[in-house]
């Protein structure tokens, strides 16, 4: 049976590594639109060159331009066993651009789980954060270091620190968070959907409340 998800909560909350736990587990595809956002400025596509500053400066790429990048995404087949949506939608406007693109296909969503974080864990976890430019394994700091300072365990290819992890863009990327995505919590728990968990403690930990959230533990 398919199984449409919606991963979301604040910066730092640990929706990337949870979701690639999930897509483990589950084996519905991982969408994140950071990752998608990212790739296109890498490559310099007509959406890269819009998106570049303002992912840089924490703030949000607009609707319409990432409403559609979902829908190109959800189109392709492997989204008809279902997805798990990583980072989207983050404000109502996305929202209803999803509902739209979902009832054209007539299907509808069935859980969105929230991860819960204080901004301070957020702020912490995230300034320590280095990631794999080549492979994208992710490490930080003093959590999970590297065998060998600034270089990636997986593919032996140099770490680096996102653009936007650095302290000052954190804080906006949070305070954004707060005004324009927070409200989607309310969205969908009127309609029933939500499952909110906490996100501190170890990504093992977290897993298990994520999928026993989504009743698959
Ligand atoms: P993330 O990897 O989810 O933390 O996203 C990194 C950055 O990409 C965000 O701070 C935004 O600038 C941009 N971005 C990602 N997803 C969206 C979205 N759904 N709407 C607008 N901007 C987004």
């Amino acid at each position: 049976m398919a199984l449409r998800l919606i991963l979301f909560g604040p910066p730092g909350a640990g929706k990337g590594t949870q979701a690639a736990a999930i897509r483990a587990k589950l084996g519905v595809p991982h969408i994140s639109t950071g990752d998608m956002l990212r790739e296109a400025i890498a490559a310099g596509t007509r959406v890269g060159l819009k998106a570049k500053a303002l992912v840089g400066a924490g703030s949000l790429v607009p609707d319409e331009v990432v409403g559609e990048i979902v829908a190109e995404r959800l189109a392709r087949a492997d989204a008809r066993v279902g997805f798990l949506l990583d980072g989207f939608p983050r404000t109502l406007r996305q929202a209803e651009i999803l509902e739209v693109v979902l009832q054209a296909r007539k299907e509808s969503l069935d859980h969105v789980v929230k991860l819960n974080l204080a901004d301070d864990e957020a702020v912490r976890r995230l300034s320590g954060r280095r990631t794999c430019g080549k492979c994208g394994a992710s490490f930080h700091v003093a959590f999970s270091p590297p065998k060998v300072d600034g270089v990636c365990d997986a593919c032996g290819s140099p770490l680096a620190q996102r653009d936007d992890d650095r302290e000052d863009v954190i804080r906006k990327r949070l305070e954004v968070y707060r005004v324009q995505t927070a409200p989607l919590a309310a969205h969908y728990a009127k309609r029933g959907l939500l499952r909110e968990i906490d996100g501190t403690g170890t990504i093992e930990d977290v897993q298990r409340r994520a999928l026993a959230a989504l009743g698959a533990a």
